[in-house]
């Protein structure tokens, strides 16, 4: 089905056609004629699913941008509230693209960085406005905007807004703006915190919800290497260092670790950066547009990259650690596997980890496939299974054993690095969908 037959205007259809997309994602089939029809809208859809288009071509289709009207300078007609700075600045991006025939004013509204450019972009019309939460409040402190005018409130990532304790600060946001508008919340889960915050703040939303359908991880190969804790950062240079030098997003649990890792992967000459909540926003973005330009092989991140980002070319992610809250072993492994792609997600799991590789595989409802990596087996000692207690018909995995049983892929000394079809068990389970049973995240706070 085209773009237009969905409702969208030649300009918007041009601009899409323009990036290669050939027919509308499910979410964008689903989401763009509720949205153009003035529905608010309630959408469960992971990042990688197309949805920044899904909300930002009817968004600029509804504001019927007219470059010549006279509006108030600081006074947007659309605000997109996103967790991270990255995510603003991407979805600003693609307000650009997208609207590239419209030519809407957009401004972006980020912490970390300094306030002069944007009280610039806030002198002047603002058709939408990018923002996190944080800096859109201390702006509305300084009165440098006003929200009085917003017409279409996009909320994104409602579950990591939640996640990393932003609810205060949406409940103000929510306060200023006008009763009469229409309000889009997407969100990976439909968790009970976000039903909520859509039962006060949505007027009789459509919901759609694409994420089971569309989870990324169905083209993500999955594999567990049992290790050591202290023999990680060895095992993951050995990785890094055989076969092709792919760009890897690494994932740790916490900044200090992150630095740490990036310390030691450089030491082993790999060329590596650190992505967590600690760097300035020159840094991430200097980090961030290193890996995507290739200049870096390697990112190591905490969560706070988990999320959001949009790196089509990226064929691996590790799991340096598994994340606090399974969840978001999802969204990491996300990030690969995009657009199409098919992507290898490789999980290094110490044995006091393996509590969360149970929590993980019971979220999946289906084992992961687990091999030692030769030369790394795991001590005596430490090689207990992580029973996954599947959902029953998924077959079970050993983990942690030095040795595979008889009948079963052998340890492998070159561990894979290229995505292809799992050969060894695990092969049917791995292909079912990611469920988001509505539970409760543990919130972050500021580790990442
Ligand atoms: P998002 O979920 O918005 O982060 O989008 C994920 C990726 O899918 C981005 O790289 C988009 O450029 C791409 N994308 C979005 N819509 C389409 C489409 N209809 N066809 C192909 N790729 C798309």
């Amino acid at each position: 089905m085209p773009f237009v037959a969905l409702g969208l205007v030649a300009d918007l259809a041009r601009a899409v056609a323009a990036q290669g997309y050939t027919a509308p994602t499910p979410i964008q089939s689903q989401a763009i004629p509720m949205i153009l029809a003035g529905r608010d809208l309630l959408a469960a859809a992971q990042t990688g699913t197309g949805k920044t288009a899904a909300f930002t071509l009817p968004l600029l289709q509804r504001l019927q941008l007219d470059q010549n009207r006279a509006l108030p300078p600081g006074r947007p007609r659309a605000l997109v509230l996103t967790p991270t700075r990255e995510l603003a600045a991407q979805i600003a991006d693609s307000v650009r693209v997208y609207g590239h025939h419209l030519a809407p004013r957009t401004a972006l509204l980020v912490g970390g960085v300094s306030m002069g450019p944007q009280l610039d972009a806030l002198r002047r019309r603002v058709d939408v406005l990018v923002a996190t939460p944080g800096r859109l409040l201390d702006h509305l402190s300084q009165k440098t905007v006003s929200l009085a005018g917003v017409e279409i409130l996009v909320l994104d990532e409602g579950d990591r807004m939640l996640d990393l304790g932003f609810l205060p600060a949406i409940r103000r946001l929510l306060a200023l703006l006008p009763k009469r508008r229409q309000t889009l919340l997407f969100s990976a889960t439909f968790a009970e915190p976000i039903r909520e915050l859509a039962g006060d703040f949505l007027r009789d939303p459509a919901v759609i919800d694409i994420a089971p359908r569309n989870a990324a991880a169905d083209r993500v190969e999955q594999q567990v290497h049992p290790v050591d804790s202290e023999r990680k950062a060895a095992l993951l240079s050995h990785l890094l260092s055989a076969g092709e030098r792919d760009a890897t997003l690494v994932f740790t649990r916490t900044k200090h670790g992150a630095d740490r890792l990036s310390r030691q992967l450089e030491r082993d000459g790999i060329r590596t950066a650190a992505l967590h909540g600690n760097k300035s926003q020159s840094a991430r973005t200097r980090a961030l547009d290193d890996f995507k330009q290739g200049r870096i092989q390697v990112l190591v991140a905490t969560d706070i990259a988990a999320r959001g980002l949009d790196i089509v070319q990226l064929p691996r992610v590790v799991n340096y650690e598994l994340p606090h809250v399974p969840e978001d072993y999802v969204h990491r492994i996300g990030r690969t596997g995009r657009a199409g792609r098919t992507g290898l997600a490789i999980s290094l799991v110490s044995v006091d980890e393996n509590s969360r590789l149970r929590d993980i595989q019971r979220l999946l409802g289906h084992p992961l496939p687990s091999s030692v990596v030769e030369g790394f087996a795991p001590s005596d000692g430490r090689r207990s299974p992580a029973p996954a207690t599947p959902a029953s018909g998924a077959r079970r995995h050993p983990t942690h054993r030095a040795g595979p049983p008889p009948g079963e892929r052998p340890a492998s000394s070159s561990p894979r690095w290229s995505a292809r079809p799992e050969t060894g068990s695990g092969d049917s389970s791995r292909r079912r969908h990611p469920s988001y049973p509505p539970r409760r995240a543990a919130t972050t706070g500021d580790r990442i």
